[in-house]
């Protein structure tokens, strides 16, 4: 298909070009003035920023409305997403939807099956297919401020991605540092970091929530991405705003819209329950064991579905065990709060033996969890030792 699409030059130029020239130019600049405090702080800032109206914006915010937020935030987004170079926020989310859509296949924008270089950047190098159309984001197609950046798109890249840097760096008297590390150097450096979710997120790693897409988890991949490694997670909960769900996975972005929410300029943030991402978790699992299993005698395939669904059952009732004690337990400790003397030192006693019932149903749950993965693993080694005839 790609054979008959027509080759973009001013990408294919530019993408190419830019990491030589940004390499060039550093060693020149490097060797004839040396670096300054002042261009490593550029430099950081502008990452952030231009990286985080990506993920936190393009991304979340835009492609999947995984929140709300005001507008000025919206704007910000719009502003510092044109200087990152990755095309207007319109046609970025009309790519990613199309992508969550048809991911994998040969409509998806960034397809992995063409290759790792085609899904990092490959793609890029081409003139977009005319028959790819808006009709995947009216949303936005109806948004003034995102019609306003699609329309303006290259006068906010220059101003916001090259001319502010340039003019910061000559106000520490460094305009040439301020162009190449607040601008050029950035640009190449976000670009390709944010390029590794379409390609790296879906080669390296492990996927536990579903083996339906090549979408994969890679932890290490969260530090270099702005906290999208966890991108299985991601394409199985999109709409959720974390893409590390766990509160100990890095993921920059998730904190960033969490700190919007807490000074009140985002909202509505959306968050799968608990009990669905173990669901996800547990169907992903069986369904790996079933395509182990696929050639398997059909007696043998039948007492390793029986094994998996009675470990199913005991998990998925632990889990409820330990969700119903954890709420009653958050009840008691409102009303111990809200009691009189008297009928604290009662519900203070019950609160005690509930706070032990749900150290002792954690336990279980934390066990039938366990008995769960040893199966897992023990059937996903399943081989057949005779071959069928
Ligand atoms: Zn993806
Ligand atoms: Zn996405």
């Amino acid at each position: 298909m790609e054979s008959r699409r027509k080759l973009s030059l001013l990408n294919s130029v530019f993408m190419t070009t830019t990491p030589f020239l940004a390499v060039g130019l550093s060693i020149y600049y490097l060797i004839t003035q040396g670096l300054h405090w002042g261009d490593v702080a550029l430099f950081g800032a502008m990452y952030i920023l231009t990286g985080m109206a990506i993920t936190a914006g393009y991304h979340r915010y835009y492609s999947h409305r995984a929140y709300d937020c005001h507008w000025a935030v919206q704007l910000f987004y719009l502003l510092f997403g044109a200087a990152a170079i990755e095309n207007s926020a319109l046609k970025w989310c009309r790519d990613h939807r199309l992508h969550h859509q048809k991911v994998d296949t040969d409509e998806d924008p960034y397809n992995i099956k063409k290759g790792f270089f085609y899904a990092h950047m490959g793609w890029i190098f081409y003139e977009t297919p005319k028959d790819r159309t808006f009709a995947c984001v009216p949303d936005l197609q109806r948004d003034p401020l995102v019609q306003w950046q699609n329309n303006h798109f290259f006068k906010i890249l220059i101003v916001v991605g090259f001319v502010m840097p340039t003019l910061i760096g000559a106000a520490y008297g460094r305009p040439l540092g301020g162009f190449l590390f607040g601008g050029l150097v950035r640009a190449v450096f976000v670009q390709h970091t944010t390029f590794l979710i379409n390609s790296a997120a879906h080669y390296f790693g492990t996927r536990p929530y579903s083996v339906n897409n090549t979408a994969r988890d890679t932890w290490w991949l969260a530090f270099f991405t702005y906290g999208e490694g966890y991108h299985n997670f991601h394409h199985r909960f999109g709409a959720d705003y974390r893409n590390g769900y766990k509160w100990y996975q890095f993921d920059p972005t998730k904190w960033w819209i969490k700190t919007l929410n807490v000074v009140g300029l985002s909202w509505r943030l959306t968050r799968f329950r608990a009990e669905h991402i173990l669901k996800a978790r547990i169907e992903a699992d069986i369904r790996r064991v079933q395509l182990k299993i696929a050639d398997a005698p059909d007696a043998l395939s039948a007492r390793i579905q029986k094994r998996m669904a009675d470990a199913q059952l005991q998990l998925e009732t632990a889990y409820n065990r330990l969700a119903e004690a954890k709420i009653r337990y958050r009840k008691l400790k409102r009303s111990v709060v809200a009691s009189s003397e008297i009928a604290t030192t009662r519900l203070a006693n019950s609160l005690e033996q509930w706070k032990l019932r749900n150290r002792q149903y954690k336990f279980q749950f934390r066990a039938a969890q366990a008995r769960w993965a040893l199966l897992i693993a023990a059937f996903s080694r399943f081989q057949l030792q005779t071959p069928i005839t």
